[in-house]
């Protein structure tokens, strides 16, 4: 009988001393009950980790590479600092050669430069054959910077200068953004006589179609969507706005309050506010880049729910970073997925959403991150979803059905193979372990236990 990994040993004994019978901690956990036994007899005892030569324990490790995973721009200091509230004890710079370890081999790739891919579609300059080589190259290597593109190009025979690649590069790039409409160059006229920080008295460019914002949208969303509704470019919207903007979203990680632009922030909210014709305390409410309050625990990035942009008249997806605990939309019952991944409608199964309901309630008593790490031992618990249809167990079966047949029928584009079925249909499982974990972890004065008192709960 080989050893268990030491967490799950002790979700055994804490489910034992939960009152779970063997028989159900053995069904729960996919374990044969003289597994279970052995364990609860005290035969065995949870396995100490043996010549530990990493710091971060495995649940560390996950919560790290979980968190890397679901907000993609998180800086490693900001790990840093959640790791140390959820009591990892070592310096600054162990915990940044382990990162390394704990990083995937392969980081998840961003999206492709869309100019660059648009530019292998419309270039004169290039063959087919070029063309279908920048393709393939970006397909690989969706962060392929522009300059090593050229140098790919050049080994095929490509004959134009470096100068004439980056200025095709930039039509591509201007004219994605151009868009013809007769009030537009009257409107542009006013945007350009009007300046930020105009004077009292002064005239202010107000645009004419204001732009609600939605709930932990980016900047780099909200603003593109601003300056479309009023047929102008980014460009154009930028101009009227304080240098904070550009910055703001020339910079990967907007939700870093940079201490050289927090001065600023209330002057660039009041004027975004003005020329957007918003509430301020709205604007400041929902955009994480102003330092949105339900944003500043740790945050994950995904789409919001399609129900709540629907109701703000917004048909394309919109990327928003929500606090990391929130799996769905529980007013319409949809799976918010990690960024790039679909999400699904959940309504189906209503244990999904109570499961959700189930975690909102535990931050009464635990910070987010003390949730994470628990959720992630959890998920560690469960079993894997089995290869074959088969070994499914029944009600992981039916809930895939279920997720499957609603979002097979509403969105043709999902395949009924994703990921993001399985983890919503594990989910309850993985929530239903969650408070287990966590009060074992508070009674063997586990460094979770001794981090700072949790936060107030937040509603998205
Ligand atoms: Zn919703």
């Amino acid at each position: 009988m080989p050893m268990l990994p030491r967490d799950r040993a002790e979700l055994i004994l804490a489910l034992g001393k939960a009152g779970w019978s063997v028989n159900a901690i053995a069904e729960q956990l996919g374990y044969s009950p003289t597994t279970i036994r052995s364990y609860l007899s005290g035969r065995k005892t949870p396995g100490v980790r043996t010549a530990r030569t990493r710091l971060l324990t495995d649940a560390l490790a996950d919560y790290s590479r979980q968190r890397l995973t679901e907000d993609p721009h998180l800086r490693p200091n900001a790990l840093f600092k959640e790791l140390k509230e959820l009591g990892f004890q070592a310096s600054r710079a162990t915990f940044y050669r382990e990162l390394q370890q704990v990083k995937q081999p392969s980081d998840p790739p961003s999206h492709p430069d869309q100019d660059l891919l648009d530019l292998a579609g419309r270039s004169r300059l290039f063959t087919d054959a070029h063309a279908d080589h920048i393709r393939q190259c970006l397909a690989r290597d969706p962060n392929l910077r522009p300059n090593a593109l050229f140098k790919e190009l050049k080994g095929l025979g490509f004959q134009a200068s470096r100068a004439t690649f980056y200025r095709e590069l930039r039509q591509v790039r201007q004219s994605a953004e151009a868009r013809s409409d007769p009030d537009r160059d009257l409107l542009l006229d006013l945007v350009r006589r009007s300046r930020p920080g105009a004077g009292p008295g002064e005239h202010t460019v107000v645009l004419p179609r204001p732009v609600a914002p939605i709930t932990g949208e980016l900047l780099s969303s909200y603003l593109p969507r601003l300056a479309h509704a009023n047929h102008l470019t980014l460009a154009e919207v930028l101009a009227v706005l304080p240098t904070w903007f550009t910055t703001k979203i020339n910079n990967p990680d907007e939700l870093a309050q940079h201490h050289m632009l927090a001065p600023a922030t209330t002057d660039a909210l009041s004027a975004l506010a003005r020329l957007a014709r918003t509430n301020p305390q709205h604007l400041a409410g929902a955009l994480p880049a102003f330092g949105a309050a339900h944003t500043r625990g740790p945050v994950r990035a995904t789409t919001a729910c399609r129900c709540c942009t629907a109701r703000r008249g917004v048909t394309e997806p919109v990327p928003v970073h929500l606090p990391v605990h929130l799996k769905l939309c529980t007013r319409h019952g949809i799976w918010l997925s990690d960024t790039g991944q679909p999400n699904l409608d959940v309504t189906g199964c209503p244990e999904i959403i109570t499961a959700q309901h189930r975690a909102n309630r535990l931050l009464r008593r635990y910070t987010p991150q003390q949730l994470v790490l628990a959720h992630e031992v959890a998920l560690a618990a469960v079993p894997p979803w089995p290869a074959t249809p088969a070994d499914i167990p029944l009600h992981w079966r039916h809930r895939l059905l279920t997720l499957q047949t609603i979002n097979h029928n509403r969105r043709r584009d999902i395949g009924t193979d994703h990921d993001a079925y399985t983890r919503a249909a594990k989910y309850p499982d993985v929530i239903a372990l969650v408070p287990g974990i966590l009060s074992i972890r508070e009674n063997k004065q586990d460094p979770l236990a001794t981090s700072p008192r949790p936060r107030p709960p937040r509603r998205p």
